[in-house]
């Protein structure tokens, strides 16, 4: 923070009003999620609360964490447990946020830059201060902290020594830009582009474009490009002449920038007003990136840096993979992919990253030079982070990290070079660690990365963590707010691999998971798990399993009941239960006329807990069965009742799955069972577009042949091509989970963007694709299903449901989770 705040001034800035009055000090850091409290001292926890979220749940957790002043827009029920704290109250805890951070914003001497716009945003800021960071020392917001929290959150990293920072603003609706522009007061605002798509939620093009550029109000500048006609229209209409920069490919501009491009790298040749000249070498070719990097060099320009400092920056630009990826690394340990992070903002952000993963044998963390000035501040931050987060072992690479040497408690080894690293590599230092791979990209960590990942076959099924958690929070909206999320983890999570993302359920809070059998319960407990778990088919021989990694059985029958009682017979504790009813699916459970007898039993048997009582539709996804489903609903609700009547507590009781709580909003009950939607798939087909897909199966093109007129392709010669043509070999098969029914044209990928059929039989590990007239290389990436391929259209063309082909997937498929 720029100016730290006594509590007499945190209290005029957001309004607020003191109901209890413990510990005061003056405020110099925020904290918004308990989780990623490391240093509590002198920090403000700020209570946030949405429509499903309310932080104010937390406070005794945050206390716990060592926090002794809170911002709150709801007194708390009870106080006891925060003896010492003192507590603000204020209307709106986003607000006060949101004042704090213009307060600080309104301290910085420094100049701000902003970027608003469809696309590019992000990729902009990052090369931006790639550039800047050659001259200026400076501050960006970290990863794409832009919304209303984000942006007041990430101005609490800026310093007093910053000369710069770059900020990035993103709204989804309208009003949203003036509330951002009070905070963030740009003194430069970039507009990369608007985008084709109106949707984000605006009613049209143009209210998007009047809205975006609302952040430039008060600025001195703006910079766009003259070839995107409706912004350039827009700002030459709306804004004073003075405070527009414009570029563009032809003359007449202040800067023109032409490209010339050439297969691997691109020559951008600057033309000043003054007819200056100037040409930078970049290492793209493509239009998007052309286009962000001249963004990049008219603001770098304006900022006053020179063409040739320019040049030096711009030597070094990769494409950036904004994604921190969680990969599978040799002797069973887990990388936290991060290579190309190169500030203590991005080193924050994912030393909380791994904080939020399952626990391993040690923290290692592998870390190069920032490519900053101001160098001993920086590392002694970067020293204090590091030890706030209790990482075990510190590989440092590079020249100017050895500033970490003046921290002995740090558990450093140096490094001159990656290359350096990686002759003294023993792969035998790792071993059941959690390594977290984070430095500037002109260090090459992937180098590293690639040496520590476990190797597997060409195919993965990539997972997107974020879009998981954007599905649960779409079911979650759905539900009134106490009821309940259980969410289905059985078959390894439906294909996705059950420990990453049980972990991430348990960090958007889900309130049960459930899993098929108890090897899979034990597995998720093995890799801690904590969450309360349902077995939804346990057999008797697990139970002293299932008794001792605390799983809760379900119970379907009496003579499953009549055993788990007799395991039960001789233990003090008590087990939780679940009971299934059978309303009309006919797999397992008891029937109506059942109850009574149940209910006797349990009466004998009290340490046989019964926390939940649940059924199932047989046909929640088609209107078809309404009336069916409605019955079973019925008869779900007597049965319970029934068997709640005589049970000392109440237990949970249960009915939807995905498709349910879509169409039988109606029937929550306590609690609902989430399982394909959370995957990505809308069954019901009703809400679509709201789900993201969370998979991409992946493989890559092995070898390519040219084939003259009249060759097959395949087994039996089932691949025909009359005409002759190009084909490409596929890293994928049967084996892996790749349907044979996709055979013979049934099925497609797609390469590059293009469409390729499958042509002859799929094979047990690799199928071939007709690529003739497209363009494919050895090594190019082939998309199986992800976005592009719908895995519902997927599923029908080959007579099955979504279902079948995410369980397919076979184990040996690597899967790489990743977080955006
Ligand atoms: C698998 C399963 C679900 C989840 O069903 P989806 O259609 O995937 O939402 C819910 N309840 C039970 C008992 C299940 O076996």
């Amino acid at each position: 923070m720029i100016k730290p705040l006594p509590q007499p001034l945190l209290l005029s800035v957001v309004e607020g009003k003191v109901i209890l009055q413990g510990e005061t000090f003056d405020i110099d850091h925020i904290v918004t999620d308990t989780r990623k409290i490391t240093a509590s001292h002198n920090s403000l926890f700020i209570a946030l609360a949405g429509p499903h979220y309310n932080a104010v749940h937390y406070l005794a957790e945050a206390y716990e964490k060592g926090i002794r002043m809170f911002l709150i827009q709801e007194e708390p029920t009870d106080t006891s447990s925060l003896k010492e704290a003192t507590l603000i109250l204020v209307k709106s805890t986003l607000k006060a946020l949101q004042q704090i951070a213009a307060y600080q914003r309104r301290h910085f001497k420094g100049r701000v830059i902003s970027l608003t716009g469809s696309n590019g945003k992000t990729i902009v800021k990052e090369w931006l201060s790639q550039i800047l960071g050659e001259k200026y020392f400076h501050y960006k917001s970290p990863k794409s902290f832009n919304s209303q929290v984000g942006v007041p959150l990430s101005i609490m990293g800026i310093k007093e020594g910053h000369k710069l920072a770059i900020l990035e603003a993103g709204i989804s609706k309208p009003e949203e830009m003036e509330n951002l522009e009070t905070i963030i007061k740009p003194n430069l605002v970039i507009f990369t582009n608007l985008g084709s798509a109106h949707a984000e939620g605006f009613e049209s093009k143009s209210q998007k474009l009047k809205e975006k550029a609302k952040l430039a109000k008060n600025a001195d500048f703006i910079i766009y490009r003259k070839e995107h006609a409706e912004v350039a229209h827009f700002l030459e209409g709306n804004f004073a002449d003075a405070n527009l920069i414009c570029w563009s490919d032809s003359v007449g501009v202040d800067y023109c920038l032409t490209v010339k491009q050439q297969d691997e790298q691109s020559k951008i040749v600057l033309l000043q007003p003054n007819l200056q000249m100037f040409t930078f070498t970049v290492l793209f070719s493509d239009q998007a990136s052309l286009e962000n990097i001249r963004h990049v060099i008219a603001a770098a320009l304006s900022l006053g840096m020179t063409p040739p400092e320019i040049q030096k920056g711009l030597q070094n630009l990769r494409p950036l993979d904004m994604r921190m990826s969680i990969k599978q690394g040799i002797n069973d340990c887990t990388l936290i992919d991060d290579t190309y992070s190169n500030d203590l903002e991005g080193l924050k952000v994912s030393l909380e990253f791994m904080q939020l993963q399952r626990p391993k044998r040690r923290r290692v963390l592998i870390l190069s030079d920032f490519l900053q000035t101001n160098q001993a501040d920086t590392y002694a931050a970067a020293a204090d982070l590091i030890q706030q987060h209790r990482v075990d072992k510190v590989y440092a690479i590079g020249e100017r990290i050895t500033h970490l040497r003046d921290y002995e408690d740090l558990n450093c080894i140096f490094f001159k070079d990656t290359g350096d690293f990686l002759e003294n590599l023993s792969l035998e230092d790792f071993r059941q660690d959690l390594i977290l791979i984070t430095g500037a990209r002109k260090f090459q960590l992937e180098r590293i990365v690639h040496q520590l990942e476990q190797k597997v076959h060409g195919t993965s099924l990539e997972i997107n963590l974020n879009a998981l958690a954007h599905n649960f929070h779409y079911y979650k909206r759905q539900l009134h707010p106490h009821t309940k999320v259980m969410v289905m983890v059985k078959a390894f999570a439906y294909g996705g691999g059950s420990a990453e993302i049980a972990n991430m359920l348990e960090q958007v809070k889900a309130d049960y998971l459930a899993v098929a059998y108890t090897d899979e319960g034990i597995y998720l407990r093995n890799h801690g798990i904590t969450l309360p778990i349902m077995v939804l088919n346990p057999s008797p021989e697990s139970f002293p399993l299932l008794f001792t990694h605390q799983l809760e059985p379900v119970v379907y029958s009496f003579s499953m009941l009549q055993q788990l009682g007799a395991f039960m017979e001789d233990k003090e504790s008590a087990i939780n239960i679940h009971l299934d009813c059978d309303t009309g699916m006919h797999r397992l459970g008891f029937m109506e006329n059942e109850v009574e007898q149940l209910n006797g039993f349990l009466m004998q048997h009290p340490n046989l807990s019964v926390a939940s009582i649940y059924t199932h539709l047989v046909g929640a996804d088609d209107d078809h069965f309404k009336t069916f489903s409605q019955n079973q609903l019925d008869t779900f609700s007597r049965m319970a009742e029934q068997i709640c009547s005589t049970l000392p507590d109440r237990p949970l009781l249960h009915a939807l799955n995905s498709a349910g709580i879509i169409n039988f909003p109606q029937s929550q009950f306590d609690m609902v069972r989430l399982g394909i939607g959370l995957y990505g798939v809308e069954v019901t087909g009703k809400h679509e577009p709201q789900l993201l897909a969370i998979s991409t199966l992946r493989t890559t093109v092995s070898q390519i042949k040219t084939l003259p007129e009249g060759s097959t392709v395949g087994y039996s010669r089932k691949g025909q091509m009359p005409n002759g043509g190009k084909i490409a070999t596929l890293a994928i098969g049967y084996a892996d989970g790749y349907d044979r029914r996709f055979s013979n044209g049934k099925g497609h990928v797609l390469i590059n963007g293009q469409k390729a059929p499958v042509i002859g039989n799929v094979c047990m590990d690799m199928t071939m694709v007709d690529i003739t007239g497209l363009e494919v290389k050895e090594g190019d990436q082939a998309v199986i299903y992800g976005e592009g391929i719908s895995l519902k259209e997927l599923a029908s063309s080959i007579g099955t449901i979504p279902y079948e082909l995410l369980t397919n997937i076979s184990s040996r498929v690597r899967r790489v989770y990743y977080s955006e």
